[in-house]
């Protein structure tokens, strides 16, 4: 942790410094406007960076305010989504802009805890609005957030596993200068996204570098190697956990999103029939699955996603 407010003087400066020079131009850190702050940041929950600039730029450009998304046919904004993945963000997208339309006059709420009462919006949603709109000096932690806070404050992940959500966020907003916590966030960011990185740190370019705990103690593991050849612990580098996703082809997810691109190649408006989606969505789609596709059109329904009536089946309106 850190120690003395001059470190943390001296780590926030570096930082700063870094970002000033290194920062990318990301179409959403040339805005304040909440409405295209919020797009940008559902868009990035799940997507990466270079994926969502150019989706981001064509959303704008087809709801360019609040009400113009308010106003659009749920339809339209899931079609709008394509390319995306984890289409009920754009479901959840629309409807916390037709509650800032009818709950708040078309205006977004400035403070965080106004923020969490939109529907869908978590923790790290509200704080990114509030820092990156209305810059706000709040802490919120998303992965490459909560990794760099975890690493240069606590340490590395596999020798201080029981650190609680709630520490690491206390710990992030102890760091947060005053009056830059738009510079800060951004920058922190920016970090994990460049440097920081899950599997293959940069420590070695890295401006928090002198300040780090997990470099510390990763170092100080190296020197073990060099001084006891023979009780040659792992190395700590190697030992970072990657991430081991699910296999997506087959999964639910996978059969979600080919519901949702069989019916965004409709004709605007029209429906398709249970029985006419099974083959476009499963290969080799037998009468046995029909149970199974017709659960999980249900689930599409329950998450707005779809409309089913009956075996019609189509996007929302
Ligand atoms: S020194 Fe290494 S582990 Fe620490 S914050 Fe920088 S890149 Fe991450």
């Amino acid at each position: 942790m850190l120690t003395t407010p001059d470190t943390l003087a001296e780590a926030r400066q570096r930082l700063l410094a870094w970002f000033e020079a290194n920062a990318r131009d990301l179409p959403w850190r040339r805005t304040r406007d909440p409405y295209a702050i919020l797009v940008s940041e559902v868009m990035l929950q799940q997507t990466q960076v270079d994926r969502v600039i150019p989706k981001y730029l064509a959303f704008l450009a087809a709801f360019p305010t609040l009400e113009s998304l308010a106003a659009a046919p749920t339809a339209e904004v899931i079609r709008m989504w394509a390319g995306l993945g984890y289409n009920r963000r754009a479901v959840n997208l629309q409807r916390t802009a037709r509650a800032v339309l009818n709950d708040h006059g078309g205006t977004f709420p400035h403070e965080v805890a106004a923020l969490r009462e939109l529907p869908g919006i978590g923790p790290y949603t509200a704080g990114a609005v509030a820092c990156f709109a209305f810059e706000q000096d709040v802490a919120f932690l998303d992965t490459n957030i909560r990794r760099v806070v975890r690493r240069w404050l606590v340490g590395p992940e596999d020798q201080e596993p029981t650190t609680s959500e709630r520490q690491l966020v206390a710990l992030a907003e102890s760091a947060v200068p005053a009056g830059q916590g738009w510079l800060w966030n951004q920058a922190i960011m920016e970090l994990g996204a460049l440097i920081c990185t899950a599997t293959a740190p940069s420590c070695w370019r890295c401006p928090l570098r002198e300040h780090c705990q997990a470099y510390a103690a990763w170092r100080s593991a190296d020197e073990q190697i060099f001084n006891l050849p023979e009780q040659r612990p792992a190395r700590p580098m190697r030992r970072v956990a990657e991430r081991r996703e699910a296999p997506y082809a087959g999964s639910s997810r996978f059969y979600r999103g080919r519901v949702v691109d069989a019916l965004r190649n409709l004709n605007p408006g029209s429906h398709t029939t249970l029985a006419a989606l099974g083959p476009l969505v499963k290969d080799e789609f037998s009468p046995a699955d029909a149970a199974w596709l017709a659960e999980l059109v249900v689930g599409l329904a329950r998450d707005g996603l779809v409309e089913l009536d009956g075996e019609q089946v189509r996007l929302p309106h």
